[in-house]
């Protein structure tokens, strides 16, 4: 497959865009290196790259698009917007519609809040329970990612329940001091930092079905667990549903699960693929936020007439008769299939699947925490990764990142994956 049109745009934009890449996720770097694929057009379940090759998506932009590209309703929906105006600095009735939707599908965000990343919303939440609480440190789950705010760019230190050291330079040894990391999936880690640190703790912070070291679901009582834990602390859960919320089932994965945080941050999906973040919780909890109490946030771009609009028609797609069946049933097919081929070769692999969300770990044992996940074969992922886009199909160029089927998937786009891993998995044997 050439691709002569990518390498030339990438040589250009590394002149003027720093690392030639808008978002670190997107470079090729974990993957040998190399010019990522300039896409021109998403249609449905397909990408066409600069050099017109035709892919597979199965990135879903890393999961906003459920819905497969250029839905006609959302499109629609947003040309609407447009025409009326893009930003408007005052309320719309379009907000209140919206906040109405997601209440209904979500019962636990008695107030909500919208504002434009994920990253914005967990950040808030953290704040809005610093507030609430009147204390400062802050539980997060080794391996999941909550954007790039400073406070969860913070690592694991050696230990289970060890304070966090910065994972990024300009983070401070200060603000790190105030995360503590603990493994997923392990109540007993979560317990010991609570019984050292409880009394300081504003909040514990989980994605409760992972998607950032692949797709790791919560084992039988974790979520609840978490629950009693926390709230015996007086601290409170907040749910990171960026990925999560609309994925799995047309609500939260704690509608799924059946389990209620006190807090929920919300982006991605929501959006129909513009930029979008949301937060809400309990009604007293909100109360907290400006102008009704002493946490601040704010937004110029909040709320904005396009966002709100495509992801209210997001929502009316995904509340269509058979939606999450489809994604089940697809899912099921792509697991099926690679499982065969994962049988058929004496590659070391291993799938974690949910509905319509998949990861492929080259690691012979069970994926149950970030640990489990790092023990995926860079090498053979990177070889797996760049033999599956020469033959166009487009995943996410990391071991740690899912592949997601939208709406606009059908059957012969999964037997063609399935064809395309045997003869990937084939190659790499040789
Ligand atoms: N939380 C989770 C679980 C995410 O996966 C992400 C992004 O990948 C974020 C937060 C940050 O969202 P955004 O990239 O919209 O800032």
């Amino acid at each position: 497959m050439k691709r002569t049109q990518s390498e030339s745009l990438y040589k250009d934009a590394c002149c003027h865009i720093v690392g030639g890449v808008n978002s670190p996720s997107r470079s090729f770097k974990a993957v040998g290196g190399g010019s990522p694929v300039f896409m021109e057009k998403g249609e449905g379940a397909y990408f066409y790259d600069v050099d017109g090759n035709k892919y597979i998506d199965f990135l879903g932009a890393y999961g906003p698009i459920i819905t497969g590209h250029a839905h006609p309703h959302i499109t629609e929906a947003i040309t609407n917007a447009a025409h009326n105006g893009t930003l408007y600095g005052t309320p719309t009735r379009l907000e209140n519609q919206f906040a109405v939707l997601l209440k209904e599908a979500i019962p636990s965000l008695e107030k909500v809040r919208f504002v434009n990343s994920g990253t914005e919303a967990v950040m808030t939440t953290i704040r809005v329970a610093r507030a609430y609480t009147g204390r400062n440190k802050v539980i997060k789950f080794a391996g999941c990612y909550h954007g790039h705010s400073d406070l969860v760019l913070v690592a694991a230190g050696s230990g289970p329940s060890t304070l966090g050291s910065p994972d990024s330079a300009g983070v401070t040894e200060n603000i790190a001091e105030e995360v503590i990391t603990v493994p997923f999936n392990d109540p007993n880690s979560l317990e010991e930092a609570l019984h050292k640190w409880g009394d300081d703790v504003a909040c514990v912070l989980v994605e409760p079905i992972v998607g950032n070291f692949g797709i790791v679901e919560p084992e039988a009582g974790f979520l609840e667990k978490i629950n009693e834990l926390t709230h015996q602390a007086g601290a409170l859960v907040i749910y990171d549903e960026v990925i999560t919320a609309f994925r799995f089932t047309y609500g939260g994965a704690q509608d799924l699960l059946q389990v209620t945080p006190d807090m929920t941050a919300l982006g991605k999906i929501i959006g129909g693929g513009l930029p979008i973040g949301a937060y809400g919780g309990k009604t007293d909890i909100m109360e907290s936020v400006a102008p009704l109490g002493p946490a601040y946030q704010a937004g110029t771009m909040s709320g904005n007439p396009a966002s709100i609009s495509a992801g209210i028609a997001c929502l009316e797609v995904l509340q269509q008769d058979g939606i999450y069946e489809k994604l089940e049933r697809l899912g099921a097919l792509l697991e099926e299939g690679l499982q065969t081929v994962i049988d058929n070769h004496s590659l070391p692999a291993t799938i974690n699947r949910l509905r319509g969300a998949l990861t492929l770990y080259f690691t012979p044992s069970p994926v149950k925490n970030y640990d489990d996940a790092d023990k995926s074969d860079d090498i053979l992922f990177s070889k797996f990764f760049n033999k599956m886009l020469d033959q166009g199909i487009n995943l996410a160029p990391s071991k740690y990142e899912a592949w997601f089927i939208t709406i606009a998937h059908e059957e012969k786009d999964i037997y063609k994956a399935v064809e395309a891993a045997e003869h990937a998995f084939s190659e790499i044997e040789k």
